[in-house]
């Protein structure tokens, strides 16, 4: 019998270490092994992904094609830009593959992907192989054991744990790897005219990137950002397996940081070096394995002789908080990424205080807000220009740099949804969905969840204040100054609140506090005053959500599906 022909197709994984996917890939022990990597254009055109992102795509990229070709010089990773859909039935043809071996991922979209290429494989008589790797837990499998049920608390999570066994251990990266075959591909001759994505991408001037399948030199290569037409990254931080190793190891190192670590005693307000790990990214793109980070970590807290913390603080009970999010999407699917439909989601009417006011009836006094209003709360919010220096200096760093810790993205998503603007968490999480270089979909959608009240967490009443919460951090206010570098000059007791400084002080340090956009001169930056009153708009969001509570629908109640909710 002939040995296998073995695809195998990277995605959430861009690492050799600890892939149980491809170690079965390998086990197959192969004829030739197609290390590939598939243009999908759900990615290149429907999903909102900024150059910080993109930059780190092709960074790790980059670096696993070169320890592909470290361990086998005829090989790397072979990029092809077309989407998979059409994509695999010619090349298993071409390539005469045998086996497709990937990674198994629950999110939404992948899904249906995933279940199409299967059918594809089947119809071209190709087995397919799957391997989870991308989580600590099976997020089928917590569900399973989670009563079938998503999973909405980090206990829920141990519990299912339990059941489910022991997190495996990671596996070394492989020592050898197999020749691909050869990478003739002689169907490569037409345009994807039927693709529906080809259309938008003739638009954007994509055309040539997208039809040369093997990219411009035909050789495979890993894009460029140019190549892609997209402008230049800002971003700090880099891609790759071997960044994300020596970060872990730098971390696993000081034993006292790693086996004491607690999350909510970590400041948002540090930057070079931040106060958390920053390894969310390579977990997203899967540079580094949720086990290799969960077992150095586990081994050094094993070993510690002090009082080592524990879940959900701790740093393993960060993993645990991951896998969560992943259990609940797995069940919920498109569902989980929005309140309409949803069933675990409150319905809260945003935008606009809710309706009916406990007390008094109707609220209908002068904070209530139009969409204009609210849009440009949203365009305010998103480009850094609030007034408050503490929420802009966190969005700069997240559009700049792609990254802000975890209780910065508290602040700023309280501040948009149920503490200050009350505009819906959908839109701010397409925010961070476009800028944050760790975009995970389950991560992202639950945590605005969370942060709006909307599901996971109800304690509304508990607002984050731009004034008193960085000031607990960073009195100085030298997270501000970074980021919001007009007030540089400005004196700390005035650093989070810039309106109140008196005029003279606001000249004398350059920067003064007028209108509603930035600007100025060589003399006098300008920047904007505060949009609102923070105090009055948090009392009216906290009434506003406690009135949403007390109604008490979710997104799938008949009431949200036919729009008749504010009849009520
Ligand atoms: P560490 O504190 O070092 O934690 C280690 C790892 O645990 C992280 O890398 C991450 O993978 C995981 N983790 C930690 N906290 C959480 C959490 N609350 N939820 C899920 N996983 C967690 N995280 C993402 O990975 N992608 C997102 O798109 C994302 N969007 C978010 C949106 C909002 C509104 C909020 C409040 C949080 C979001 N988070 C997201 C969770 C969290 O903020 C980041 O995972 C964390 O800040 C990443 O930094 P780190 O690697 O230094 O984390």
């Amino acid at each position: 019998m002939s040995k296998p022909r073995v695809c195998y197709w990277f995605r959430t994984d861009l690492r050799l270490h600890d892939s149980p996917a491809l170690k079965a890939a390998l086990d197959l022990t192969p004829e030739c092994l197609y290390p590939i990597w598939t243009w999908d254009p759900h990615y290149v055109y429907k999903a909102r992904v900024g150059p910080n992102r993109w930059q780190f795509l092709i960074d790790c990229q980059n670096d696993l094609s070169t320890s592909i070709a470290n361990i086998n010089p005829s090989s790397k990773l072979f990029v092809l830009r077309e989407a998979p859909q059409t994509l695999f039935p010619k090349l298993f043809k071409e390539w005469r593959i045998s086996h497709l071996v990937f990674e198994k991922d629950t999110d939404a979209y992948a899904r249906e992907r995933d279940e199409r290429i299967i059918q594809l494989a089947h119809e071209a008589g190709v087995k397919v192989v799957v391997r989870t790797g991308r989580t600590l837990y099976d997020p089928d499998e917590l569900v399973k054991k989670n009563h079938g049920e998503p999973t909405m608390s980090v206990s829920q999570v141990q519990n299912a744990g339990k059941l489910i066994g022991p997190i495996p251990r990671p596996l070394p990266a492989p020592k050898s790897l197999p020749d691909p075959g050869e990478l003739s591909l002689s169907f490569n001759q037409e345009r994807p005219t039927q693709d529906p994505d080809y259309n938008s991408a003739h638009r954007k001037g994509l055309d040539k990137s997208y039809s040369a399948l093997a990219g411009p030199n035909g050789d495979f290569s890993v894009p460029t950002l140019s190549e892609l037409g997209i402008e230049q990254s800002t971003t700090p931080h880099r891609g790759g397996e071997k960044n994300a190793l020596e970060m872990l190891l730098s971390i696993v190192m000081d034993k006292d940081y790693t086996a004491t670590f607690e999350k909510p005693k970590t400041a948002p307000t540090a930057f070079s070096p931040q106060a958390t790990t920053l390894l969310s990214p390579h977990l997203h793109f899967g540079s580094l394995s949720c086990r290799e980070f969960y077992w150095r970590v586990q081994d050094v807290v094993n070993e510690y002789k002090g009082r080592a913390s524990n879940p959900p603080t701790s740093l393993t009970g960060q993993l645990l908080f991951r896998d969560m999010y992943f259990g609940a999407q797995a069940i919920l699917g498109y569902k989980f990424g929005q309140t309409y439909g949803n069933p675990h989601c409150r319905f809260i009417p945003w935008h606009l205080p809710s309706k009916i006011d406990i007390e008094s009836g109707l609220i209908t006094n002068e904070y209530f807000i139009d969409s204009a209003t609210a849009q440009t709360y949203l365009e305010r919010w998103k480009y850094g220009r609030t007034g408050f220096p503490w929420i802009d200096a966190l969005m700069r760093q997240l559009r700049q740099e792609g990254w802000i810790h975890h209780l910065g993205r508290h602040a700023v998503a309280c501040f948009l949804t149920r503490g200050g603007c009350y505009i819906d968490w959908e839109r701010g999480a397409e925010v961070f969905e476009e800028w944050l270089i760790d975009h995970e979909a389950a991560c992202n959608i639950g945590n605005w969840q969370w942060l709006a009240c909307a599901a996971f967490y109800s304690q509304f009443y508990r607002c984050y204040s731009p004034v008193a919460f960085p000031q607990k951090w960073d009195k100085e206010g030298r997270f501000v100054r970074r980021y919001v570098p007009e007030l540089e000059h400005y004196d700390q007791k005035y650093i989070y609140e810039p309106w109140k400084a008196p005029i003279a002080d606001q000249k004398k340090w350059g920067c003064l506090i007028k209108g509603d956009a930035l600007g100025g001169d060589e003399k006098f930056k300008i920047y904007p005053k505060p949009m609102f009153d923070f105090a009055k708009r948090r009392e009216i969001c906290i009434s506003a959500i406690k009135n949403a509570y007390k109604v008490g629908l979710y997104g799938n109640d008949p009431k949200v599906l036919d729009g008749s909710w504010w009849k009520l």
